[in-house]
């Protein structure tokens, strides 16, 4: 976790800009009504209990247009939401947990260092999920990877093509993916990243990551006649 004095300097503009990107994202007026003070989200968020984290103070910081506080919080605090929208009973009817959710999705836009941070560990589950279009797959669990999983991962990955057979969905039959994907899905899948701006958020934060991706999803879409 950063500290306040890690947070990078930026001109009063530059914060303005990056808060006129929260606004104007077409969930924010749905996320924010206003905040009683009430607290009720702080009592039934599980971050707050670890971390020096209150989702009350981002909705407040957010209703007051108070410009640095929210650079601070996306240079900081936004990484400590676990999202697990536990803030929805605020009876004011905010949505603290989704107001982060913007903020974290116009910091990694904006390329801050806190994304790039927090998501550093995350290059080879995203290249994974995005390059295949399915989630962790069964030959990411190693033993070293999964030390406190007992000799149980050891046996499994042993015997992993084993295992996997004795699944009765066949699309399961699979190890290098977490289930089969055909052609015609991943193509929908990788247009569906172009075109949204998901690939160019990737951009700002891991350029050696986008340009993997890019090459993988490029070669597919040219062999399925799509230029992009
Ligand atoms: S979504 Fe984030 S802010 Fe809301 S309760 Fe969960 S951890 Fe707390
Ligand atoms: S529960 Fe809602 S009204 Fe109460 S402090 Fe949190 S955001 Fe504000």
């Amino acid at each position: 976790m950063t500290t306040a004095t890690d947070v990078p300097a930026a001109t009063l503009e530059e914060k303005q800009r990056v808060f006129a990107e929260i606004e104007a994202d077409i969930r924010f007026p749905g996320f924010l009504k206003g905040c009683y003070e009430c607290g009720i989200c702080v009592a039934a968020c599980p971050s707050a209990r670890f971390y020096d984290f209150s989702p009350r103070k981002i909705t407040q910081a957010v209703a007051r247009q108070d410009v640095e506080l929210v650079w601070e919080q996306m240079n900081r605090d936004v990484w400590d939401c676990s999202q697990c929208f536990s803030c929805l009973r605020c009876p004011r009817g905010n949505n603290p947990g989704g107001i982060i959710t913007i903020m974290r999705e116009v910091a990694v836009n904006n390329g801050l260092r806190s994304a790039k941070e927090a998501l550093e560990g995350y290059g080879r589950i995203i290249y994974k999920i995005m390059g295949t279009g399915t989630q962790v797959s069964p030959d990411m669990i190693q033993p070293e990877a999964f030390p406190d999983w007992g000799p149980e991962t050891r046996d499994v990955s042993a015997n992993l093509q084993l295992w996997r057979k004795a699944l009765p969905p066949e699309t399961l039959h699979t190890t290098s993916t977490a289930w089969e994907v055909n052609d015609k899905t991943l193509t929908e899948l990788y247009l569906i990243w172009h075109l949204t701006g998901v690939l160019d958020m990737i951009k700002a934060i891991d350029a050696g990551l986008h340009m993997i991706l890019g090459d993988v999803m490029e070669e597919m879409l040219e062999e399925q006649g799509y230029q992009v």
